[in-house]
């Protein structure tokens, strides 16, 4: 019997075993992964960015996570040899609003205790002579990494220390037993395991493992595309920092930015386009039945009604890159439509209630023995670690109980 099973080969669900086993290396835990390896859904699909957290609403879990985040993943990748860089980040305001909408920004980071310098025209101009703006923000501790590097060395130590990581193991269905001598019977295409709690961290299929793990579901995870460009070789050097719109209040998570990547490319992205498979990377997929999901549930029609007009925004930034490249010249005048090169595409687990709300933080939900984590949205990467050390936080207690 096991004392912990971790559901979800992510980084968030490695983060959990890790953290678990570091704190208590006698206790027997044991990560299920469906895929081939770790981080191959939204931890192997994203922009790479550590981000320092000056977006989030102070006080919120995000905005706490993300900032421990930050200092704990450069910390593991010092400690592992996994190459990060502190490029810094500047935030680019182009007009009147923009300028206004940063001073914002700039307050609401000082709250979350995030260093932040406001940068003018001319600084700009020497910083980034490809970037025009009229002010920006600059984030001096927002970094790049592989978060793949990350996961796949935090899956090394849970072996290391004692853990496993079975991989190509789809969970398909979860036994409750409650009661002092209680287990949880998780059953998976590499056989049945038992333990005395269990933790599932399943991203964009976290609504159907709470399901089948008996939780009253009251949201569902919408897949959102994340679609990128890469800038070709000969523009490699365009930018030193990572470069971001001021965001609209309103939309919080839209925004194309262009990024330095750790292995030397310079992508543009993403948009945020519903998605009509939540596992189908390629332009064009589509599965029937997510599509049914999402469809039948009224949260879904609510959203769709209320964000009409920036879907369809986000929709022709997808089909037409002439577009896409509207959204980057605004701050970045030199590129032209035929920079944007092919570039894989990410899928976002957003949880939306029944209601309609997109769920903008971390979202759990519990049994006995059981806990889910519904909503692990960016900037989870960045916060994985501290989010691990919650969670044990949660269910360490009861598993030693
Ligand atoms: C386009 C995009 C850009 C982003 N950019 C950033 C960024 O720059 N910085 C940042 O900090 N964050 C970023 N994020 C957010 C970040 O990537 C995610 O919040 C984070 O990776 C979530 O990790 P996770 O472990 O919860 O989920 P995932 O990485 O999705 O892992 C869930 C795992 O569960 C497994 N699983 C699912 N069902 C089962 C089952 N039945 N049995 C067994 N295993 C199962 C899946 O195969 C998967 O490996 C971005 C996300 C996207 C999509």
């Amino acid at each position: 019997m096991e004392d912990l099973i971790v559901i979800g080969g992510g980084i968030v669900g490695l983060a959990t075993a890790r953290e678990a086993l570091r704190r208590h290396p006698d206790l027997k835990v044991l990560v299920l992964e469906k895929a081939d390896e770790v981080a191959t859904a939204q931890t192997g699909h994203n922009s790479g960015v550590i981000h320092a957290g000056l977006y989030y609403t102070p006080g919120s879990l995000k905005a706490r996570l993300c900032r421990a985040g930050e200092r704990e993943t450069k910390n593991l990748c010092d400690e592992y040899g996994i190459r990060y860089d502190t490029v810094g980040k500047l935030v680019i305001a182009t007009d009147e609003v923009e300028i206004e909408r940063m001073e914002q920004l700039a307050e609401r980071g000082a709250r979350n205790g995030i260093e932040l310098q406001k940068i003018d025209r001319d600084e700009l101009a020497e910083m980034e002579p490809n970037v025009r703006g009229r002010k920006a923000l600059l984030s001096p501790a927002t970094g790049i990494v592989d978060y793949r590097e990350v996961a796949r060395a935090m899956a090394t130590d849970i072996v290391a220390l004692g853990g496993r990581v079975i991989t190509r193991s789809t969970v398909h269905s979860i036994d409750e037993r409650s009661g002092a001598t209680g287990e949880v019977v998780v059953g998976s295409d590499t056989g049945e395991y038992r333990a005395r709690r269990m933790v599932a961290c399943a991203g964009l299929q976290a609504d159907r493992i709470a399901s089948i793990g008996g939780i009253d579901v009251d949201f569902q995870i919408i897949p959102f595309r994340g679609e990128y460009y890469q800038l070709p070789h000969s523009r490699q050097g365009l930018v030193e920092r990572l470069i971001y719109p001021v965001p609209d209040p309103d939309l919080p998570f839209l925004g194309v930015h262009l990024s330095p990547t750790i292995d030397g490319r310079i992508t543009v992205g993403p948009n945020a386009v519903l998605g009509f498979s939540r596992e189908g990377y390629p332009r064009g997929s589509v599965s029937p039945r997510d599509v049914a999901r999402f469809m039948a549930f009224p949260g879904m029609w609510r959203f769709a009604k209320d964000n009409l007009r920036t879907g369809l925004q986000e929709m022709r930034s997808s089909y037409f890159p002439s577009s896409y490249l509207k959204l980057v010249r605004k701050y970045c005048p030199g590129l032209e439509l035929g920079d944007l090169r092919p570039y894989p595409a990410g899928i976002r687990a957003q949880a939306l209630m029944r209601d309609g709300t997109p769920v903008e933080d971390f979202l759990f939900r519990s049994t006995e023995r059981q806990l889910h984590v519904c909503n692990a949205p960016s900037p989870a990467a960045t916060s994985a670690i501290p989010i691990g050390s919650l969670i044990v936080d949660k269910v360490l207690n009861a598993v030693r109980g």
